[in-house]
């Protein structure tokens, strides 16, 4: 047994915290982790610092805010003076791998692989497949791996490319493209596959010592759209759509309209529409909450369990139509903000069967991880989601930043002008959410009365220029918002 635990960061993209059964969401989508929630310690209340995939994944990796890490665009790269979370646990002697499907994290060169001696990658156009687990040693296994080192090399500047320049994403968006996106780019990854590769790493530990811990990074995409999920999961999440002609028809045209799922709505969905979107979207977390009992069942079964640090959350939900959003990344609104936090820990400082009710960022990820690895400082430790109250360093208060991804904004310039402006969409902005005694600013009204919403202030923030200078700590960015 080792002296460290395993560590294991699964991370459900694009998860709404109101969809999973032990959040409350009825009809139950989520047994399985259901379970897990009961044998760990749940945050009722725990909020992304980010509403779309690459600021909020940078935050659970450096402990930072958007503001201060400055990855906050598709081209961001992450500044090398932020030591990762995977670099500071794999120079502590911990194997470091990632089993990845969402493209934003594992293929485009913004720094978000850092640290990992092992990367896997399910989505894109040439996903990678395990190196510790079947790769032969002769020499045509040994020139097949070359040749497909090389191709990846490749593939990867191009789909990079893509991630970067307006022209390219806005080619990815055409209707021609779309086909292409969804087969040829295994867009959503492979959730299964995923989930089995990092058990195999976690139980059967090849070309990993006995006494070496493993920290395993999972992203996986399941309830992203476009929603395809297995009939028996759509029978029971959304009946009417086998036999309803016109419902089948928006569901297609939906999952077809990539420009659809980043486009504010001129105007609100109809019934039909938004009952359909939710069917989906819950069969998708129900097929996905299956994969990962399976995934925790071989854990289990090995006896991995009990010697691994386990959490599991959401780097943002997503708009299933409310305040007249579809997906993510333009808005700072609970559906994207509030998200699926849970700790379940051998070592005790989690208590199983637990409830938080105060306000957490997910950034603190970093601390908690850091400190369960024993690496964590005097100040880290102070961030660690296992602080009560009264040493918590954050003093219940969680802060979402809104810097909107560029290379939307300016499709949108193009082709919505009007919407753009009208919602504001363009603006940075920033929140915060805590008990009304611990708000440290509030700029005009709250917002957001929702149960997740206790008191939230907004205020617009002007974006800053990237610099080393910046990175101040977070106790002066309080101070600067007036507290
Ligand atoms: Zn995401």
């Amino acid at each position: 047994m080792t002296s460290r635990p395993d560590i294991v960061l699964l991370v459900l993209d694009t998860q709404r915290v109101d969809r999973l059964s032990c959040y409350g969401c009825s009809p139950e989508t989520s047994p399985y982790i259901d379970a897990l929630a009961a044998d760990a310690t749940i945050f009722r209340h725990a909020a992304s610092p980010a509403s779309w995939t690459v600021p909020a994944h940078a935050s659970m990796f450096t402990g930072h805010y958007p503001s201060l890490h400055h990855t906050v665009q598709s081209y961001s790269v992450l500044p090398k003076t932020l030591p990762t979370l995977a670099e500071r646990l794999r120079d502590s002697g911990y194997f470091t791998a990632a089993f990845c499907n969402n493209p934003l994290v594992g293929v485009v060169n913004n720094g978000l692989r850092r640290g990992f001696l092992s990367f896997l990658n399910y989505s894109g156009w040439l996903t990678s497949r395990p190196n510790q687990i079947g790769v032969g040693s002769s020499l045509i296994d040994r020139y097949r791996q070359w040749f497909k080192g090389l191709l990846t090399a490749i593939v990867c500047r191009i789909q990079d490319a893509f991630a970067r320049s307006e022209f390219l994403l806005e080619l990815s968006f055409s209707p021609l493209m779309v086909p292409f996106w969804q087969t040829a780019l295994s867009f959503k990854g492979n959730t299964a596959k995923s989930l089995n590769d990092a058990a195999l790493l976690l139980t059967q530990r090849r070309d990993v010592a006995e006494d070496q811990p493993i920290f395993s990074f999972i992203n996986l995409m399941g309830t992203h759209m476009p929603y395809d999920p297995p009939r028996r999961f759509a029978a029971k999440f959304a009946p009417h759509v086998r036999d309803n002609k016109s419902a089948q028809r928006y569901l297609h045209h939906f999952n077809s309209d990539i420009v659809g799922w980043y486009m504010p709505l001129a105007k609100a969905l109809d019934e039909e529409q938004k009952v359909t979107l939710d069917g989906m979207y819950n069969s998708e977390v129900a097929y996905q909450d299956e994969l990962v009992g399976a995934f925790l069942e071989k854990l289990r079964a090995s006896g991995r369990l009990d010697r691994t640090l386990l959490v599991v959350c959401a780097d943002h939900g997503d708009h299933l139509g409310e305040k007249q959003f579809i997906g993510h990344s333009l808005s700072l609104y609970n559906e994207l903000i509030h998200v699926p936090l849970l700790v379940r820990d051998p070592g005790g400082d989690f208590p199983r069967g637990t409830t938080v009710e105060r306000f957490v960022s997910t950034r603190r990820v970093y601390h908690t991880l850091l400190e369960a690895a024993g690496l964590a400082d005097e100040s880290e430790r102070k961030l660690t989601l296992a602080q009560s109250v009264a040493s918590d360093a954050d003093v219940g208060t969680a802060f979402s930043e809104g810097i909107p991804p560029q290379t939307i904004i300016n499709v949108l310039r193009r082709r919505e002008p009007q919407l753009l402006s009208e919602r504001r969409i363009d603006q940075t902005r920033r929140q915060a959410r805590g008990m009304l005694q611990h708000i440290p600013h509030r700029n005009g009204p709250a917002i957001g009365t929702t149960p997740f919403g206790v008191a939230i202030g907004e205020e617009l923030v002007k974006p800053k220029t990237p610099g080393r200078e910046q990175l101040h700590d977070d106790r002066r960015r309080r101070d600067d918002l007036g507290e």
